[in-house]
């Protein structure tokens, strides 16, 4: 655990004192990627070969739960990176994989697409052959680190072959690739989230992460259960944020006509001790789903579709309460409250949604198959 005294600093020294600022001005926390990068932190899941930490899902989910805890719009920047670099580090160059183990080169995902919208697994932008080059062509609804990620880990149909889907390392220079238009977005407003479009873009075929038409079991074996227990981590960092200020909140508001507290009130403290036991439950299952993962447990599909689904939900009843204990308070944004209810809304609603994630789950207790 040598890396969390390093994080830990960054957290309260980088990250912390320019939270409220980064959500303010949709400002892209570059500095503290930068600083992230150089102490070697998003090259935390690359393997020690190419220079990286050589650490895995259990430390990925502490650095990403505790930048979350102060700035959750960076915790998902670092969330998606952690997820492009599960891809590269299993199909990409070594020279990438080097690029990013050293924090020069900060990745994410371009997935989900205006055209099967979050359906991620079945993207309906083409790759065409052209010789030794395939051209792209597709419109992405929101890539996290838009138009500020060195790379993006890109999906299309399949250029020739059977199959859903292709994957693609996009290089961030490359012509052909823009951005249609900022998105000024409701809650993580740092994390520079915003549609991407490819038109004509020309890649070398050599740039194919995978097979042609075999992405989807890289996207399901591979990455969900990655994205799922690191957004799962954000959201239980967004709510210990909000528990710890609710409380701070109440025990130090004074109803000075009776002598005491709004934390003197039952009402409040059922409410806080409701929040608190969703806050544990949603902590226990992320928890269970990386001690499911480490044993190989049978039900380790069914956890990483729960603990998405779970977390996300728990934390917008848990932001809610904090919302509502802290009354008119809570409005202000100096409080610090609001911004982690407004953050909170996009795991529920990031791909797979919970309402998807509720069909998977419903379909595999029933026994019937999930992706069929
Ligand atoms: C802050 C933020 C960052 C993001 N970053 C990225 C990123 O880095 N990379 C990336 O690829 N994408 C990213 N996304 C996009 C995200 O993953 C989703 O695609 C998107 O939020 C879902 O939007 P949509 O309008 O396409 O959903 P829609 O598919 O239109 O969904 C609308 C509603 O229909 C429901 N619904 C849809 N299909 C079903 C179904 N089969 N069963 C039941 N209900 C269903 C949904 O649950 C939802 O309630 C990001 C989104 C946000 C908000």
């Amino acid at each position: 655990m040598s890396y969390l005294p390093k994080l830990d600093l960054i957290v309260s020294e980088t990250i912390a004192p320019v939270a409220q600022a980064t959500d303010r001005d949709s400002a892209f926390p570059r500095t503290a990627i930068d600083t992230l990068g150089k102490a070697g932190l998003l090259g935390l899941v690359s393997a020690k070969e190419v220079g990286g930490m050589g650490l895995g899902l259990p430390e990925a989910v502490q650095v990403v739960e505790r930048i979350a805890k102060v700035c959750p719009s960076t915790a998902m920047v670092v969330c998606m990176h952690y997820c492009g670099t599960t891809v590269l580090e299993k199909l990409g160059t070594e020279s990438v994989r080097k690029d990013i183990a050293a924090g020069r080169h900060l990745t994410t995902l371009a997935w989900s697409e205006t055209g099967s919208r979050s359906h991620f697994w079945a993207p309906v932008g083409t790759a065409r052959q052209d010789g030794d080059f395939a051209i792209l062509n597709g419109s992405k609804t929101m890539v996290t680190s838009a138009m500020e990620a060195d790379s993006y880990v890109w999906s299309t149909g399949p250029m020739a072959a059977e199959g859903v889907s292709t994957l693609w390392l996009v290089d961030s220079k490359a012509a052909g690739l823009s951005e249609p238009k900022f998105f000024d977005g409701l809650g993580l407003r740092g994390n520079r989230s915003s549609p991407m479009t490819a038109t004509d873009l020309r890649l070398p075929t050599s740039a194919m992460l995978g097979v042609d038409g075999g992405a989807f079991d890289t996207m399901i074996g591979v990455v969900l259960p990655v994205f799922a227990t690191l957004i799962a981590s954000c959201s239980v960092g967004i709510m210990d944020a909000v528990l710890d200020a609710s409380c701070a909140h109440v025990s130090a508001s004074k109803l000075e006509h009776m002598g005491s507290t709004l934390a003197d009130l039952p009402t409040i403290r059922a409410y806080i001790a409701r929040a608190k036991i969703k806050a544990d439950m949603a902590r226990t299952l992320r928890d269970d789903t990386l001690a499911a993962m480490a044993t190989g447990r049978a039900d380790t599909m069914l956890r990483v579709m729960q603990v998405k689904a779970g977390t996300a939900e728990a934390a917008l009843e848990v932001t809610d309460i904090a919302m509502r204990v802290c009354g008119g308070a809570a409005f202000r944004k100096d409080v610090g409250i609001e911004r982690f209810f407004r953050d909170a809304r996009a795991a529920s609603i990031m791909a797979p949604t919970s309402d998807v994630l509720y069909d998977f789950i419903g379909k595999a207790v029933c026994g019937m198959p999930v992706f069929g």
